[in-house]
């Protein structure tokens, strides 16, 4: 084969795989393999979609809702999404303003493709969801990662953003509660980057609100749009069904902003994906319009577990880690492991080196928090059942407790 048949897009070849997919993978292999894994790696809840919201895809099948829909989507979802922005976040919206997509990732995808020219700049705080800034490299702009440091619990201050924007900075992209750290901004924090960004109306904000529901303690959700209503006509608000109503596998995203984007986002799927699947669609009516209360139950365990497990990791030799206000995840150092030699007689140099000594060890899988622009760190999701939580952290103890100088 000549080299010129082999050749890919110069932006795909720049860019990195998916680092979560790529744990995610890897642990699919080795269950199928009949390796006994307990998997603390995939961001995804661990509980069924729940009932109503199942039956109403089966009754969609049923009634013969199997055909394209309009390419933004169901006007009836559209309704809901937009019932939804205004209820939970007093962002007004009309069904018009809104947009559905095949899952959070093509929203963010699609708002960037249709906005980033060569020479652009995304700011991305840093720790960051892995697809971020390679998002941004695939639309042929410069993703500039902010760090973001444990002591400002790993969230973006005024100073930071004001450093980090220049003439060609394009979108800030926040995302609250975090992955992979859980941090949550206040609308307070909001509205004081906000003050940095209306001297700058070039700049759009994305607002990826995914893990909106899963906030603890107390807290309020508090998101850009509605915390400095003069940034709402250049704010993207994003969400989607997968976390809120465990519904991962339904890829169902949407979002609300101005016009301009919406329509040109509507324009690049239009020649894309079409409209998302046509039965998720009908799920996630459902799920917006529906009951609420599974939102409310899962958050309360969430929150016991994320009090077991940062208890229990505090306990691990090497590791520290600061009780995270959201999402499902907790972000741990693991400084005091590394230059450590695992029992197994693998050298710890790096995160990653410690995440895949416990995959081969202590049959646990986490992921590196290089992965996510910050190391030495370990994401760990706990997003799985009591017992095997208790399980996966005490095998992470013992793998701690035996690592050597
Ligand atoms: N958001 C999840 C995670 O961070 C799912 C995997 C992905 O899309 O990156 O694990």
């Amino acid at each position: 084969m000549t080299p010129d048949v082999t050749r890919l897009n110069a932006r795909l070849a720049a860019a990195q795989p998916s680092a979560t997919y790529r744990m995610i993978d890897r642990v699919a292999e080795r269950k199928a393999a009949g390796v006994p894994l307990l998997s603390l790696s995939a961001g995804e809840p661990d509980f069924d979609t729940p009932q109503h919201v199942q039956d109403a895809a089966i009754a969609a099948i049923r009634a013969g809702h199997t055909r394209y829909t309009q390419v933004a989507g169901l006007r009836a979802l559209r309704e809901a999404v937009a019932a939804k922005f205004e209820r939970e976040n007093c962002i007004p919206t009309r069904w018009q303003d809104t947009i559905v997509c095949s899952g959070g990732k093509q929203v963010i995808y699609n708002a960037l493709a249709a906005t980033l020219n060569p020479g652009d700049e995304v700011i991305v705080p840093a720790p960051y969801w892995v697809s971020y800034p390679e998002m941004v490299q695939l639309c042929g702009a410069q993703a500039v990662k902010v760090s973001c440091t444990e002591a400002n619990g790993f969230k973006l201050t005024p100073d930071d953003l004001a450093r980090a924007l220049t003439p060609r900075t394009r979108w800030l992209i926040l995302n609250s509660p975090s992955n992979p750290t859980g941090a949550v901004y206040s609308a307070n924090e909001l509205r004081a980057l906000a003050e940095v960004l209306l001297a700058h109306p070039r700049v759009l904000v994305l607002s990826d609100d995914i893990y909106e529901h899963l906030i603890f303690d107390g807290a309020s959700f508090a998101t850009m749009a509605q915390a400095e209503p003069r940034l709402a006509q250049r704010t993207l608000t994003m969400n989607g069904v997968s976390k809120a109503y465990a519904m991962t596998g339904w890829r169902i995203g949407y979002a609300t902003g101005p016009q301009w984007l919406l329509q040109a986002m509507e324009k690049l799927q239009g020649q894309q994906t079409s409209g998302a699947s046509s039965i998720s669609q009908h799920a996630a009516l459902a799920a917006l319009s529906g009951p609420q209360d599974f939102v409310q139950h899962t958050r309360r365990v969430f929150e016991r577990r994320r009090d077991a497990v940062v208890d229990s990791l505090n306990q691990a030799r090497g590791l520290r880690c600061a009780g995270p206000s959201g999402a499902f995840y907790a972000f741990a150092s693991c400084e005091g492991l590394i230059g450590r030699t695992s029992a197994g007689g693998r050298p710890l140099h790096t995160d990653e080196d410690v995440a895949l000594a416990l995959l081969d060890e202590a049959q646990v899988a986490v992921m590196q928090g290089s992965a996510f622009g910050l190391g030495p760190y370990l994401r760990i999701a706990y997003a799985l059942d009591d017992v095997s939580l208790a399980r996966a952290c005490d095998a992470i103890k013992t793998f701690c407790a035996r690592a050597r100088a």
